[in-house]
């Protein structure tokens, strides 16, 4: 069987070596993956709520040497990865915890017309979920789909990204060692795009793909010829909107987190920043001042790493270029060192520009000055991403105001990516950034199926639903509606 390396992006080291799986190997993990979810499926809300906070308690033992691995094979720093895994383990607990109450069996009213049945609702799971994965939060984001499928009831065959084989292998190992009685309720196989493309074909019943908009669309056309469910959570273009009334410190320190940590490599990081006109030149200072502080590294002190996957560094290099082709200046930063992009600040970037249209995934920031904060989300809303975004306002009112009107699954006002933190919110996109919803309520539901039942209590005296129905009926029943429905 052909194999691929997984790299140190730092040093350009190996690291390890995996099998390039193929069809059968695939179709053969999620036949054990199907036989597994029966067993699963028994052990009811309770058993998986005791199997997944024995994961979850193997993540937080050995959080420092999962955070080691991630720091060597994707490159974040050693503390970043350790919140990463600290948000994957906090939703680990609340899936497990909260599936009974919102999957499981619910009463609901039955209504006039069947009054003599008892109705209710409840969310049974697919079977087998296909996940495929990104490298650039390997811990955090095939979690919302991990965790929440599996709380749902369903098992999962696991397609890590190439890049970071080494960390999703390391949670199905987590997993064998805490449920060692059925290891392949969650199974990992390892491989390049095609091995992902097999995993769309091997008789899954959903996939959960996070990836680029490009391959969401490869992978929504394998998925079509079975008619296979998918959930796309795909990149993004976020933009931050700056009002006059702003805290403007806060808001540099937000831009510039939000823009540049973990390299700028994260879906719903900033990466267009419109400030009015009337706040523009002192955020503009405070960014200039506050940027001096964030420096790229492998070392325990950098703010950020280097970018991951080596192919994205000729994606960085020619937004910037075009960019400053197009009438851009550079405020800081615009170099590459090796795999380190230096922290960069571009202004004067026409709309039209591909560091503003494209997604850039490095540690850039565009920042643009508008008329004042309507102009802004005009031009938030005019990218055919729409994933997450912030907004910075003094104004409570004007802040919920603006984030409700900005095209996007999440926004944060007065901080970024905070929705994140929160396993209750619901993270997902629009347009190019995808459909279906992870984390919360939502993202259980994503992995199930909603199962209605009506058991009747009693029979109906003038039953309805048969052809023995008296012919007077439906015209007293026409009546009826006439008045109850009809007088407006
Ligand atoms: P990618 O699209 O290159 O790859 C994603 C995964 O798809 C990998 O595992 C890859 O092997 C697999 N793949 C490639 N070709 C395939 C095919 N034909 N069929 C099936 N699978 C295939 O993306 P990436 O570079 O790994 O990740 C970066 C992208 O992910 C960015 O666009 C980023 O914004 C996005 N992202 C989105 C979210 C979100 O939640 N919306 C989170 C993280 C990353």
């Amino acid at each position: 069987m052909e194999t691929f390396d997984s790299f140190d992006p730092g040093t350009g080291q190996v690291l390890a070596t995996y099998p390039q799986q193929g069809a059968d190997e695939v179709r053969a993990a999620v036949v054990r993956a199907r036989e597994a979810a029966g067993w699963w499926r028994e052990q009811g809300f309770a058993g998986r709520r005791r199997h997944l906070r024995a994961w979850k308690g193997v993540l937080a033992r050995r959080i420092h040497e999962l955070a080691d691995l991630v720091h060597q094979e994707n490159g974040k720093p050693h503390a970043d990865a350790i919140l990463e895994a600290v948000l994957a383990i906090d939703h680990i607990e609340w899936a497990a915890k909260n599936a009974p109450t919102l999957l499981g069996p619910r009463r609901v009213p039955s209504g006039l017309l069947a009054a003599n049945q008892a109705a209710s609702v409840e969310y049974q799971p697919l079977g087998v979920v296909g996940v495929i994965g990104p490298w650039n939060y390997p811990v955090f984001t095939p979690m919302g789909s991990l965790a929440y499928a599996l709380a749902a009831g369903n098992s999962v065959v696991f397609k890590p990204s190439e890049f970071t084989t080494g960390i999703g292998s390391w949670l199905a190992h987590a997993w064998q060692t805490a449920v060692p009685e059925r290891p392949d309720v969650l199974a990992v196989v390892t491989g390049l795009g095609a091995t992902g493309a097999a995993l769309c074909r091997a008789g899954v019943d959903k996939v959960a793909f996070t990836g680029s908009a490009a391959t969401g669309r490869k992978v929504m056309a394998a998925c079509a010829e079975n008619l296979i469910p998918v959930l796309m959570e795909c990149g993004g273009k976020d933009a931050m909107i700056v009002d006059d009334d702003a805290d403007l410190a806060a808001a540099a320190d937000a831009a510039i987190w939000g823009g540049m940590g973990n390299a700028g490599q994260t879906c719903i990081g900033i990466e267009r920043v419109y400030v009015t006109d009337q706040a523009y030149d002192e955020f503009v200072a405070e960014l200039t001042t506050q940027v001096r502080r964030v420096r790229p590294g492998s070392d325990a002190d950098a703010s950020y790493g280097p970018i991951t996957m080596p192919g994205q560094l000729d994606v960085i290099s020619r937004h910037i270029a075009d960019a400053l082709e197009s009438g851009g200046r550079v405020l800081t930063g615009g170099g590459i060192d090796g795999p380190y992009v230096q922290p960069t600040i571009l202004t004067d970037v026409p709309e039209s520009s591909a560091a503003v249209q494209e997604e850039t995934f490095g540690p850039t920031i565009t920042v643009t000055r508008v008329r004042d904060a309507e102009e802004a989300l005009e031009r938030t809303n005019a990218s055919s991403y729409a994933l997450a975004g912030s907004v910075f306002s003094g104004s409570k009112e004007r802040g919920m105001d603006l984030a409700r009107r900005m095209r996007s699954g999440m926004t944060s006002v007065n901080s970024v990516i905070a929705f994140a933190a929160v396993p209750a919110l619901p993270f997902g996109g629009v347009g190019d950034s995808g459909f279906g919803r992870i984390h919360g309520e939502d993202g259980l539901k994503e992995f199930t199926r909603a199962k209605a039942i009506t058991r009747q209590r009693f029979a109906l005296p003038t039953p309805l639903l048969t052809f023995a129905r008296k012919p007077t009926l439906t015209d007293q029943l026409a009546k009826v509606v006439g008045l109850v429905h009809g007088r407006t």
